[in-house]
């Protein structure tokens, strides 16, 4: 292999950069899980969880786990055998949400819709409407679509879910979302909140969080579906202790530490203005190119458009993989493919997590570059576009 000079991109929408300061957090050696000094470690990133989260009350809890970890805590600790769950389709992520709970065995139901479109909250109400006897036990939305680069309106969903009277929990899936677009777990009446490390909290893989309102914890007290690990009802007996069914992940926790103040320091809304505006130039490039028949934005409301990920639809003809696999290979930039049946249509730019105008601005002349070298049909000037946008705004 001929070495390859430069640093490689991370433009995939997470796992996202890991900050130095955090790499650095977690360079140190292990504690006893048990002394105070950890707990008070434990104590300090569960408070700080909570103003990401904004929520004053929720229970936080976090496991050692992907994002697919604390989905099914989610829904094991609130569910019980033949409860009926209502998943309004996003894409990707709404499908995999629904397979996983199918797989507990619990029943599903599906709001069809395109994927290059918001949910529609009317179409929630209408259906929790007609479930007279409040058999749906909980609305799973997925709050930001990471595979098609859509932001649900989560307060419009719980406008329509209070409209329609209906006792039905709100499981809202953050994991593209948190620390990079508005997500207020209080005011929108959430009642899980899933979360993951590895997007804009800046951390590797591997610690997922659910925040749970009263209302939930309540239902979980009840639920009768098999959990040990995932137990909220295990892990919050015992104020001021860990909460850990067994060994708490140490270092996942200095970085979350870290990861938590630099988020502090900026400031999050400071956080959330620089998501929109990276996001914002993205968009611009995107269509600047977009002329000519050309490459466009997959999602085709623009108020939908997130700020954490774009999806770039290929012209027809076009393989999407072929194209990133390129760009990786000559000029290591990591762009996301398209996920199930986006996969060769769609490739997703992420601008999400410690990046600034230079990251982003560096991607979007790759991306121009390879549009030009590999003969892709697009207009020019998109990179100008960001700039501009960049440089006004
Ligand atoms: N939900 C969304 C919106 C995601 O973007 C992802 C991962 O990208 C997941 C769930 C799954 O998370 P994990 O890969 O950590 O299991």
């Amino acid at each position: 292999m001929t070495y390859r000079p430069g640093r490689e991109f991370l433009n995939i929408p997470g796992p996202t950069n890991i900050p130095d300061r955090v790499l650095g957090a977690m360079h140190r050696p292990a504690l006893d899980f048990l002394s105070p000094e950890f707990i008070a470690i434990n104590q300090e990133c569960l408070a700080g969880l909570r103003a990401v989260l904004k929520t004053e009350s929720a229970e936080i809890i976090a496991y050692a786990a992907t994002g697919h970890g604390s989905w099914e805590a989610a829904i094991t600790n609130t569910c019980s055998p033949g409860d009926l769950l209502l998943l309004p389709e996003t894409g990707n992520f709404s499908e995999s949400w629904r397979r996983m709970i199918d797989a507990t065995g619990l029943r599903t139901e599906n709001i069809a819709s395109e994927w290059n479109v918001a949910i529609k909250p009317d179409a929630v109400g209408a259906r929790l409407k007609a479930d007279t006897g409040h058999e749906i036990k909980a609305v799973c939305v997925v709050h930001n679509e990471t595979s098609t680069g859509i932001i649900n309106d989560l307060a419009a969903i719980r406008a329509a879910m209070d409209e329609a009277g209906h006792p039905a929990l709100l499981m809202v899936d953050t994991i593209s979302s948190l620390a990079s677009m508005d997500f207020r777990f209080d005011e929108w009446g959430v009642d899980v909140a899933v979360a993951g490390s590895q997007k804009g909290l800046m951390l590797p893989v591997g610690l997922g969080i659910n925040a749970v309102s009263a209302k939930a914890m309540k239902v979980a007290q009840d639920a009768t579906l098999p959990r040990r690990y995932f137990d909220w009802r295990e892990l919050t007996a015992v104020e001021d202790r860990m909460r850990f069914a067994g060994t708490a992940p140490l270092h996942m926790f200095y970085a979350l530490q870290e990861g938590l103040a630099m988020l502090a320091e900026e400031g999050l809304e400071n956080v959330l203005a620089r998501h929109s505006r990276l996001g914002e130039a993205t968009r611009r490039a995107v269509e600047a190119w977009s002329s000519s028949n050309g490459v466009s934005l997959f999602a085709v409301n623009p108020p939908e458009r997130s700020d954490s990920v774009t999806a770039v639809l290929m012209p027809e003809g076009i393989d999407a993989e072929a194209f990133r696999a390129r760009v990786l290979a000559e000029s290591k930039v990591a762009l996301g493919g398209g996920l199930g049946k986006l996969n060769g249509r769609v490739l997703r730019i992420g601008h999400l997590g410690d990046l600034n105008e230079p990251m982003l601005l560096g991607a979007l002349a790759t991306i121009e570059l390879h549009l030009q070298r590999q003969g892709i049909p697009h207009g020019k000037g998109g990179v100008a576009a960001a700039v501009s946008y960049l440089a006004e705004n």
